[in-house]
């Protein structure tokens, strides 16, 4: 006979996919405890003093258009717990001569702005914009599943398609346009153009107009610190400090939920798993990195275009073919020689950032998976060609390269900051082919985190999922109880 549990859930990680979890399992009264291995909470969510005292960078992510789209967080009602901001300008991509592609929340507005080329960018999004929640019912879902709404699934995939092969030029005639939907595309770190770049890019494209890409007044910490206090109001608890490598060191339960990798899922409870699934998680494919560097800097930066100073985040990396170029070095294994660069200057709308004046810069750029060299030089002169004078602005900066992102969070394998590459194939199987992507064969053991669906972002959906999952198989629970702020 098998030892009673000792607690009702355990989740191994408290990255925002772990704690949505164990938001959902205390919510339905049960017994969860939380393990971290690092010594604060937050995952890929963590805010922290990384230059200067007083510069709180954002380490991982920054700016969150799926958060706002994510159904989880509406539940959660995150806006309720937390500031979050949602500028009028989603993205700004600068050009050569102080031009820019700037991407307004106003889809019309941003129409205007890319002059002739204005009407093939409203063709492209508008019908997508305005049924957004219904794009985002199987975007943000497991995509092995018969569609319920065939209508926005071809309209999507339509679009998809004309933005993934040679001819998805066609159409414009500027540099701005085709340009902004390459830096959208860009975040899938993947060769373009492609499918997956594609439906990528369409996803950020359609939020910046429909909800926009807010950002949480005192960093991404700030949501992950509201899912946790959710967590111990009711009755969970949270031990940070615990590397778990095997499930033999874990407390009896009904549910054993890993926010981990597919790969450290494999290695933690492989004694548990059949072999065949086991095997499919090592074939688990990651793709290439991110390398990070953080600026404190004495004050704002000298972006050569106006509206561009005014921009939370930015695509820098100049015109489309430049920006595949780049991407295409790093897919075939070489550092770019123009690589991309993502920036996000979030103090231009949270002043709780950096000291009075001054600001605290994020950027990254993208390299080889387990890439060890420090992109601190390609990234400022990503920023000069763009913002001559950064370099005078700077005080102090922080490098973290590809293999130190797996350092500070080892679900990003060799830099992988999506937990597995997302490839169409492995947007479908992730970490496998199946309806319950979250629930492996073995009873009561679960998978949460980015390498399940949705995929990458802090959306907490994999972790709700999961926990659905757990509850409907492990405790016969068939609804989702209420997550929204206790009145
Ligand atoms: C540089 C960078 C920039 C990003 N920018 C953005 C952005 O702007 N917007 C956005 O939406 N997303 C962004 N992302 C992606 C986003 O951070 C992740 O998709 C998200 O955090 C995934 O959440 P998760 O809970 O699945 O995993 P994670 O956030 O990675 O959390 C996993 C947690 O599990 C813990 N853990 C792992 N193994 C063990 C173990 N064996 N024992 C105990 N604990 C363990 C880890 O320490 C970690 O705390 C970025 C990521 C990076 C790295």
């Amino acid at each position: 006979m098998s030892a009673a549990p000792e607690v009702d859930a355990v989740v191994v990680g408290a990255g925002p996919n772990g704690l949505a979890a164990a938001v959902v399992l205390a919510r339905a009264g049960l017994r969860v405890e939380v393990v971290e291995r690092a010594d604060t909470i937050g995952g890929g969510a963590r805010t922290q003093e990384a230059t200067l005292p007083g510069f709180r960078h954002d380490i991982c992510s920054a700016v969150h258009p799926m958060a706002l789209a994510s159904g989880f967080f509406r539940r959660f009602q995150l806006d309720r717990r937390i500031e979050l901001t949602v500028p009028e300008i989603s993205y700004a991509h600068p050009l050569d001569g102080g031009r820019a592609g700037i991407a307004y929340r106003d889809l019309d507005r941003t129409a205007d702005g890319l002059g002739a080329d204005g009407a093939a960018w409203a063709r492209l999004l508008r019908g997508l914009v305005e049924t957004e929640p219904r794009m985002a019912k199987f975007t943000m879902r497991e995509l092995v599943r018969v569609p319920d709404d065939p209508v926005t699934l071809a309209r999507f995939g339509l679009a998809a398609l004309s933005q993934s092969g040679p001819w998805w030029n066609a159409g414009f005639s500027g540099d701005e346009a085709p340009a902004m939907l390459a830096g959208v595309m860009a975040h899938a770190i993947r060769p373009m153009p492609s499918l997956s770049t594609s439906a990528a890019g369409l996803v950020l494209a359609v939020h910046a107009h429909a909800r926009g890409w807010p950002v949480p007044t005192g960093g991404s910490q700030s949501i992950v610190d509201a899912m946790a206090d959710d967590v111990l109001a009711h009755g969970g608890t949270i031990t940070t400090g615990v590397d778990v490598t095997s499930i033999d060191e874990l407390p009896r339960a009904r549910a054993t939920i890993f926010d981990t990798s597919a790969r450290a899922l494999a290695d933690i409870a492989g004694s548990r798993l059949p072999d065949r699934y086991e095997r499919a998680l090592r074939r688990f494919r990651y793709g290439n990195a991110a390398a990070k560097v953080d600026f404190a800097l004495s004050g704002p930066v000298p972006w050569a275009n106006d509206e561009a100073r005014r921009s939370p985040t930015l695509h820098l990396g100049g015109t489309r073919a430049e920006i595949a170029s780049g991407e295409h070095d790093v897919a075939s294994g070489r550092h770019a020689r123009t690589p991309y660069v993502l920036v996000a200057q979030a103090g231009v709308v949270d002043g709780t950032r950096a000291p009075d004046g001054q600001q605290a810069l994020w950027a990254y750029t993208h390299v080889p998976r387990g890439s060890t060299v420090d992109q601190t030089e390609t990234v400022i002169a990503g920023i000069e060609r763009f913002a001559p004078g950064f370099r005078d602005t700077i005080l102090a900066t922080n490098s973290r390269t590809a293999v130190d992102l797996e350092a500070h969070d080892p679900n990003y394998i060799g830099g992988d900051i999506a937990a597995g590459a997302p490839s169409v194939w492995q947007l479908a199987a992730r970490p496998t082919l199946s309806t319950e992507p979250w629930r492996t064969p073995t009873p009561g053991l679960y998978l949460c985190s980015s390498s399940t669906p949705p995929g990458p972002s802090v959306h907490g959906l994999g972790g709700a999922y999961a926990a659905r999952s757990a509850l409907k198989h492990e405790f016969g629970i068939d609804r989702l109880p209420y997550l929204g702020v206790d009145s």
